[in-house]
């Protein structure tokens, strides 16, 4: 049975989180109308570290739902604290990193989107697109066909869209998975940082959350996120790096897990869409651009598809949107342009396989602590696998 058409939209959106919402929210101040269409129903969980950099931030800012507008709860981060083998070292973020919930964060979001007459939201239908070329498409969810002049992807790292429309979504030498869960703070003070602990395999990430929340997530290989996807492999895990930070800590919500999120498709448009966010390429959430580049390429892909609809030609305004977005994000690209954080201190000079952008790693400083013993570490060790640390801990420890 071939589905008829029922709603005519200027600007169907595929994806309501973060860079979808932010680009409908863009599109309705303009005076166009959107369709927003998204798989799930909200609020629903996502997994991922809940760290929003300052440049996230200034893009909600700009698009007139700053967190405070939003009443969205977070908690003002003053940067990370890296663990690895028996040390740890900071590295500072004065421009304002938070933490904060996604349940709470893309609910709020979507709910203000919802406040515009002009967008209407679609939830709890996956997407499929039936034709998108320059200035048509035609996209069917929940049993209709919904028809603008322009699409925007936003469905996210593994593209369903972008797969669906023929393009390869090149997978990635080695895989980085993800996983994070919640917890809640019941003994010790958690400093204002996001703690990662750099472990052979992958990272794990404590990121504290406003109202004594700590968000708990892992991103690596298949062998090092396993165990912290199921829930009671991860509860020895979490209680194992909890000790070693000095809090203790109880389960809230339990694990959530992705695919790869390093995969990506590393191209701003397909047929004639704008495609925004994980959708478009993915980055390492050490940096926290994860985020902030959805929200930034929601709102950009917003004007320029309104510039588009101007004077100038629609293929020339694509064009024009995929060269600012590269311009915007080459200081932050990662997991593509990557480099190591090296830090000189009392201790001599190391180099982290903490793989950081750019931006970041310049803005390292040197401070290095002996913050626990041998015993945790190797009992942390073997609880991850048996496997030793890496041979840069190593180096640390005997330096
Ligand atoms: C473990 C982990 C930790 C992370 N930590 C951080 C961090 O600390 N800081 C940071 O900045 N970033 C972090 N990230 C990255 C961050 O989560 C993403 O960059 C961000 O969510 C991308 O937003 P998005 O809107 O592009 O896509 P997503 O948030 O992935 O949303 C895609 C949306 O599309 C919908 N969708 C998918 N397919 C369809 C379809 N066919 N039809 C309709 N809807 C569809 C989904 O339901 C979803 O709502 C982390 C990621 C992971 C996995």
């Amino acid at each position: 049975m071939s589905a008829t058409p029922r709603k005519e939209g200027r600007v169907i959106v595929i994806g309501a989180s973060l860079a979808g919402s932010m680009a409908a929210i863009e599109l309705a101040r303009a005076g166009l109308r959107v369709t927003l269409i998204d798989k799930e129903s909200f609020p629903r969980r996502k997994p991922c570290g809940e760290g929003l950099s300052a440049r996230g931030q200034a893009e909600l800012t700009a698009a007139g739902c700053s967190l405070n507008e939003l009443s969205c709860e977070h908690r003002p981060l003053d940067g990370y604290r890296i663990f690895h083998g028996s040390r740890s070292l900071e590295i500072p973020d004065e421009a304002g990193l938070v933490g904060i919930s996604r349940i709470e964060l893309d609910n709020r979001l979507i709910s203000y989107a919802a406040r515009f007459p002009s967008i209407d939201i679609v939830l709890g239908g996956k997407a499929s697109v039936v034709e998108s070329r320059i200035g048509h498409c035609k996209v069917r969810a929940r049993g209709c066909d919904f028809v603008g002049g322009t699409l925007i992807v936003a469905d996210g790292a593994a593209s369903p869209t972008i797969r669906s429309l023929g393009r390869t979504v090149r997978a990635p030498r080695l895989p980085r998975l993800g996983t994070s869960s919640s917890w809640g703070l019941v003994r010790g003070e958690l400093l204002s940082k996001v703690h990662t602990v750099l472990v052979r395999g992958g990272e794990i990430y404590l990121t504290p959350l406003a109202n004594g929340v700590v968000n708990v997530s892992a991103l690596g290989d298949r062998s090092l996120i396993q165990p912290f996807a199921q829930e009671r492999s991860l509860r020895v895990r979490v209680d194992a790096i909890a000790e070693m930070i000095g809090v203790s800590l109880e389960p809230m919500y339990a694990p959530l897990s992705c695919g790869a999120i390093n995969t990506y498709y590393r191209g701003a448009s397909i047929h004639g869409a704008y495609v925004v966010g994980d959708a478009c390429e993915t980055f390492d959430p050490c940096a926290g651009f994860g985020m902030a580049h959805a929200l930034l390429t929601g709102r950009l892909a917003a004007q320029f598809v309104t510039r588009g609809l101007g004077e100038l030609a629609p293929d020339t305004v694509l064009r024009a949107y995929e060269l600012e977005r590269e311009d915007r994000i080459r200081d932050v690209r990662g997991f593509t342009r990557l480099t190591s954080a090296t830090m000189t201190s009392g201790i001599g000079r190391m180099s982290l396989p903490l793989l950081v952008s750019t931006g970041l790693a310049a803005r390292v400083s040197s401070s290095v602590h002996d913050t626990h013993g041998p015993d945790l570490v190797r009992r942390l060790v073997s609880l991850l696998g048996g496997r030793s640390l890496s041979p840069h801990a190593e180096a640390m420890t005997a330096s």
